[in-house]
């Protein structure tokens, strides 16, 4: 069963000291797929390099305006 879809709550958002970054399609697409981490590089670089990728990619697949 599919988790229900949460839409984003900009207040929270911002309480949480996170900012918009409105990117069109090629600029996510770019941004899901670079990574250019070393095979060494400790956790804390690769998770922080995951996070936005990972946003990204999410944005891609909600679609919505930028399809
Ligand atoms: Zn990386």
């Amino acid at each position: 069963m599919a988790e229900p879809v949460v839409p984003t709550d900009p207040q929270a958002e911002a309480a949480a000291g996170r900012g918009a970054l409105w990117l069109g399609p090629d600029d996510l697409r770019r941004l899901a797929d670079h990574c250019r981490c070393p095979e060494d590089a400790p956790a804390e670089v690769t998770e922080r390099c995951l996070r936005p990728r990972f946003r990204a990619r999410a944005a891609l697949h909600r679609g919505g305006p930028i399809g």
